[in-house]
């Protein structure tokens, strides 16, 4: 046989020479035996080809390396030994598994291969060993279908038939009733069937057997499913497989005989009951493969008691020594129990949460690491929809439409919607609807709030649409470049496949996935999920950072306060203009600012306020100064309403409110819309040349306000101080909803914050302009409100100038969504779905940073930022509130880098408290080491 170079240190273990800690090596499975041989318990004989013999046999093209052969040998006679039997012997066989198992748990994306060492003489011989023809037959069989399968690559497919032709002719409905003979010609098929597919037979020497299982169980590392299943776990590729090689036991003898799983605590709730399912008189892949609905373990205790007693008593043997749950396969052969596996079962985030409390609470580990045990993530997916089953099942993955940026967590199914319109009267009859779009405006807003769920083509992660999403809980997936819009003829096309409105879709924002089908999904049921919240006290009682919401609405405030949140530490005020009801008002206010900046700017400057506006001249009448100060006055009221709302469900907790930070295409209706809208209204009879030129004003209007980039232009603190009104009626809703509020014996706690400043010199302008505003409304009051006044840090300049930007602010807020986008140069809109995740999947930045904080470059510009704003003013408030305080990574650097606080949307509060506890058990670890 070719062999590539010889590999430094072993290729192969007993299992009696490793031990758990080897799975890098030896694989999970591998491992494991290894320990439970350890134990004591009876685990079938058995060794293990390294993970790196794997590697080697990839990188050397598909060559096994010199040595192993000589090993494998050895090791057989080891077994041979052991045993007492022999393999390759007709008269005294052994036969043996050969079973895939990496470092890391892929279920049944690998292949096995049961009863190798066989072939006609040897099933003979096997007969006559068993005492049972049948099963000797039946074993014979099931090695030439797998054989065939994982070597010689025949589908599966094959076989069916002519099993299932047999047991009909012999009228029986299972395998087991099947006669020797029956069996013997169902083998004589199968090679017919083998030959005719692969061109060759399976080799009747056990050795070349062994040799060719053992590279096809390699080359299994890199099916299709198995290679799709590592990406959609994001499990490196380089890993490899072990190879186990294991002597086989026999679940097919007869009604003493069987295989099964169990859980030593139940993987979907967590509950303490040892939970599983047994097949009598069957192997292994009987139970995987489904033919056969498997029994509840609980008749083993009936039928076969004392080994239910045993099994059971090893169940818990292993939890205790693993200190976790245990996913266990088992075999029993005439009456003796044997343990084939034992790995850490695989559970949905309620069962993790349930089990590690438990078992800090019954000692088997502490609270720390039941702390530790949870990935901040499962407890965001615990607080939205989930898909009732997985769906990674090649079944599910050829539903399989695109592949989107996961925007907002949660699996939702719905009818397809491509206008907002459309799914508010889909919503209004009760339908579950997603929302489809090229991308979301703040028009689409009550479309959003119908939804159960949103696609949209264009449009990042941190994309305002999606921000809003993320605040609301529906699930989102957005540069869904793979989709194309056709909003004429309603439909969408995504890969070769055409979905028209009304179909149903499903998507997954946690994973970006959409499927071309209906799947079940399911609330979360948290009210009496007490062991969530025993966890999350834990977690604060650990955590130094403080955790804090974005939130734009009393709703939202509610909702975070009741997730845990300590403050608000965002409250976009443009999202309150999102309403269909406001939306004009704004529009009217953006659009008529500039004209009414000029008239102020001449009549009398800045001395100009907006209740002024009776005294406006008949000059203005009409115009759009008045429009301006008209649509001004409205936005007031309904923002002093919201603050109102706001700063008194937060009581004396911080609320910092950002002003006016609207890019203003977001706001503007669009110009292809406005144009159809005038060649529409030109072609109407009836229509008067005065509402014409109405819609040619704003048409006009809307151009003049036009940028080629638009979140790099007009946005942010510029439109504050280019047009001082806005902010200025900002600030006075604050303070006229805070004094409000203290008349009434409420605390509040408002801190104003200004957006996207470059330069100290726009804060110290701004702070000095408005300070005046908030002093008038407090003296005009009578009443004192203690508010702060600081900015946010999202532009690299800022970062870089922050020692003078703290001399004249009182806190800090990173902006790590545009510091990202503006450190990067990258539109955060757009990177997504243009490049950003090709350049993840080629390695060229080894995450997406609008998801998880670059440390190196936007974290180093945040490091300078702090270290510099303290020295300034050691009183800094320091926060962040990008998306990325939601991020289970990026917390734990911002509780590296000593900040305050980090704020997110609310559902992510969770998920935040764990990752900052985490966080703070990191760093007393590092210090104790
Ligand atoms: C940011 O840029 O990080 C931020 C919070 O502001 P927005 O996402 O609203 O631009
Ligand atoms: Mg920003």
């Amino acid at each position: 046989m070719a062999t590539a170079p010889p590999l430094v240190g072993k290729l192969v273990y007993r299992f009696e020479e490793g031990d758990a800690t080897q799975s890098e090596l030896l694989g999970g499975k591998g491992s494991n035996l290894c320990e439970m041989a350890h134990l004591g318990l009876p685990v079938p004989p058995g060794f293990v080809i390294t993970t790196q013999v794997c590697q080697s046999y990839f990188s050397s093209g598909q060559t096994l390396p010199e040595g192993l052969w000589e090993s494998l040998r050895e090791n057989i006679d080891l077994l041979e030994s052991s045993l007492a039997r022999e393999f390759g012997s007709s008269s005294n066989p052994l036969l043996v598994s050969v079973r895939s198992g990496a470092a890391v748990s892929m279920p049944g994306m690998m292949d096995t291969i049961l009863n190798l060492g066989i072939n006609d003489e040897i099933a003979e011989g096997l007969a006559r060993l068993m005492d049972n023809p049948r099963a000797a037959y039946d074993a014979y069989r099931r090695f030439l279908q797998i054989y065939a399968g994982v070597v010689l690559e025949v589908p599966n497919d094959v076989f069916e038939p002519i099993l299932g032709d047999a047991k009909t002719r012999a009228q029986v409905s299972q395998d087991h009733q099947l006669s020797p003979e029956q069996l013997r010609a169902i083998i004589e098929d199968y090679k017919e069937a083998i030959r005719r597919h692969s061109g060759r037979d399976v080799p009747e020497d056990p050795w070349t057997q062994l040799k060719e299982a053992v590279e096809a169980v390699f080359r299994s590392w890199n099916t299709p499913r198995a290679i799709h299943y590592r990406d959609y776990y994001g499990i490196s590729q380089d890993l490899g497989t072990a190879v186990t090689v294991m002597s086989m036991v026999y679940g097919n003898l007869g009604d003493t005989s069987g295989t099964g799983v169990l859980f030593t605590r139940d993987p979907s709730s967590g509950k303490k009951e040892v939970l599983g399912e047994y097949l009598p008189n069957a192997q292994g892949e009987d139970v995987v493969a489904g033919g056969r609905t498997p029994r509840p373990l609980a008749e083993l205790a009936t039928s076969m008691p004392q080994v239910y007693r045993q099994l059971t008593a090893m169940a818990h043997q292993l939890e205790n020594h693993y200190r976790d749950l245990q996913d266990i396969e088992f075999t029993v052969e005439e009456g003796r129990l044997f343990l084939l596996q034992t790995r850490n079962a695989k559970r949905t985030p309620m069962a993790a949460v349930k089990a590690a409390v438990d078992m800090a609470e019954e000692g088997l580990i502490t609270r720390q690491e039941a702390l530790l045990r949870i990935k901040p993530d499962e407890l965001s997916q615990l607080l939205v929809p989930k898909f009732a089953e997985a769906l990674d099942s090649a079944e599910a993955q050829d539903s399989l439409l695109a592949r989107g940026a996961p925007a907002s967590p949660g699996a939702a199914s719905g009818i397809v919607c491509f206008d907002a319109e459309a799914a508010v009267a889909a919503a209004l009859q009760g339908e579950a609807v997603i929302l489809v779009r090229p991308e979301t405006k703040p028009d689409d807003i009550h479309g959003i709030t119908a939804s159960v769920g949103v696609l949209t083509c264009r449009g990042g992660v941190t994309s305002h649409a999606a921000v809003v999403t993320r605040g609301m809980g529906i699930p989102c997936v957005v540069s869904c470049e793979e989709v194309w819009v056709d909003l004429e003829q309603g439909c969408l096309t995504a890969n070769g496949k055409t979905v028209w409105a009304g179909e149903y879709i499903s998507l997954d924002g946690g994973t970006g996935e959409v499927f071309h089908a209906a799947y079940k999904t399911e609330l979360p049921e948290l009210d009496e999920f007490e062991e969530g919240k025993t966890l999350l006290g834990w977690a604060d009682r650990v955590k130094r950072l403080g955790v804090w919401a974005n939130a734009d609405t009393p709703q939202d405030a509610t909702q975070a306060l009741s997730l845990g949140a300590e403050g608000i530490g965002l409250c976009r005020t443009e999202h309150m203009f999102l309403d269909p009801e406001r939306l004009p008002a704004v529009r009217q206010m953006l659009l008529n600012a500039p004209a009414a900046e000029e008239w102020r700017r001449d009549n009398s400057g800045a001395g100009m306020a907006p209740k002024d506006q009776d005294q406006l001249g008949e000059l203005v009448r009409k115009s759009p100064v008045r429009k301006f100060y008209e649509a001004l006055d409205q936005v007031r009221r309904f923002q002093t309403e919201d603050f109102t709302g706001i700063l008194r469900v937060m009581g004396n907790r911080p609320v910092i409110i950002r002003l006016l930070d609207a890019p203003l295409h977001e706001f503007l209706p669009s110009q292809e819309e406005l144009l159809a809208e005038l060649e529409e209204l030109r072609s109407k009879p009836g229509v008067s040349s005065g509402q014409i030129a109405e819609k040619e004003d704003l048409a006009r209007l809307a151009d003049s306000l036009r940028e080629a980039n638009p979140m790099l232009g007009h946005r942010g603190c510029r439109l504050g101080l280019s047009f001082p009104p806005i902010y200025q009626m900002q600030v006075e809703a604050i303070m006229t909803a805070s004094v409000g509020l203290i008349k009434q014996g409420c605390p509040v706690q408002p801190e104003i914050m200004i957006p996207l400043i470059v330069d100290v010199e726009e804060m110290r302008r701004l702070r000095r302009d408005l300070t005046a505003v908030a002093e008038a409304v407090q003296q005009e009051a009578g009443v004192r409100v203690a508010y702060k006044f600081g900015t946010m840090i999202e532009t690299p300049r800022a970062a870089l100038t922050a020692g003078k930007i703290a001399e004249v602010a009182d806190f800090f807020s990173f902006g790590t969504n545009d510091l990202t986008q503006l450190t990067f140069g990258f539109s955060r809109d757009d990177a997504e779905g243009k490049f950003l995740r090709s350049y993840i999947q080629e390695g060229i930045l080894p995450a997406d940073p609008f998801s998880t904080l670059d440390q190196e470059g936007v974290g180093d510009l945040i490091r300078h930022a702090i270290a510099a704003g303290r020295e300034a003013r050691p009183s800094l408030e320091l926060g962040i509130c990008g998306e990325h305080g939601g991020d289970g990574a990026s917390v734990a650097f911002f509780h590296r880098m000593g900040l305050d606080y980090v704020s997110c949307s609310p559902y992510r509060v969770p998920a935040a408290r764990l990752a900052a506890a985490q966080a703070a058990l990191a760093e007393s670890a590092e210090t104790a080491d």
